[in-house]
């Protein structure tokens, strides 16, 4: 059965959709079947992975709101070689129609358990928020993957996503864990950065993933070509970097 992950932080430009596509990337490249989910209205991790948002005849609101299925409105991503259940302006709407709805949390969780047999990944890229749409990631998530920068507030808003995951897994899912903290966008020559990197491994141990992502170049300007950065230019010190955190996952799994 897949493992089911949210790449969540609240904050916004933390590099969660960067994350969630190169390791969706980085994923299929070595031989695993992935999903990638996008719950952003904005669509960014659907455009990053080369599949036009305008064109989709349906997308993750149809899933939510009942109106398709998860095979149905999958597309492939050509470039990267994964599944993509897409998402547009569309589901911003979503937040407030849900709200009506039965179960209106579990959607998501509910909808998976139909495809769970043929994936081994589905990650899940969340809004920048803790909105209903975010709940319903977390409530179909075997554990949270939470991308940071090593700057001086990040342990403060870890704070407030702790304290979220924290109440999902007392009321809504007892399986939810954080599964681990990736550093991203990693200077190694600012000092603060090696500072802040280090409290974290002193704060949460083995929950800070091995794998660091430096700062690159070449993975932003990956998107503007529709592909991810892990093929957009497979040799760029952050594509294989992320090659190497989905190496990573996978031997992680194996322990949960
Ligand atoms: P979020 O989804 O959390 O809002 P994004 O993944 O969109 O964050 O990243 C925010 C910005 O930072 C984007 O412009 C992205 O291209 C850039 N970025 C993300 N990770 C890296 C990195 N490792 N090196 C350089 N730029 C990065
Ligand atoms: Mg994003």
């Amino acid at each position: 059965m897949a493992k089911i992950f949210c790449i969540a932080n609240q904050k916004g430009g933390v590099g969660k959709t960067t994350t969630t596509v190169n390791l969706a990337a980085g994923l299929a490249k070595i031989g695993q079947r992935v999903l990638l989910v996008d719950l952003d209205p904005q669509g960014n991790a659907t455009m990053g992975s080369g599949v036009d948002k305008r064109a989709l005849q349906q997308t993750i609101y149809d899933v939510l709101l009942g109106q398709a299925g998860v095979r149905d409105a999958a597309v492939l991503s050509e470039p990267g070689g994964y599944q993509v259940l897409g998402a547009n302006r569309e589901l911003a709407g979503a937040e407030v129609e849900l709200v009506e709805l039965e179960q209106r949390e579990r959607r998501l969780k509910n909808a998976l358990a139909e495809v769970g047999g043929e994936y081994d990944f589905v990650l899940i890229d969340c809004p920048p928020s803790l909105s209903l749409l975010t709940l319903n990631g977390l409530c179909a998530a075997h554990g949270v993957i939470v991308p940071m920068q090593c700057e001086y507030f990040a342990l403060e808003g870890l704070t407030d996503l702790v304290n979220t995951i924290k109440q999902v897994h007392a009321n809504l899912n007892p399986d939810l864990q954080i599964i681990g903290l990736l550093r991203v966008m990693f200077d190694p020559r600012i000092t603060l950065q090696q500072q802040v990197s280090e409290q974290l491994k002193e704060h949460f141990g083995d929950k800070v993933f091995d794998t660091v992502i430096p700062r690159n170049v070449r993975l932003a300007e990956a998107p503007s070509y529709g592909l991810p950065g892990v093929v957009f230019d497979a040799n760029a010190k952050g594509s294989q970097a992320f090659v190497e955190f989905a190496q990573e996952m996978v031997g992680r799994i194996k322990r949960m």
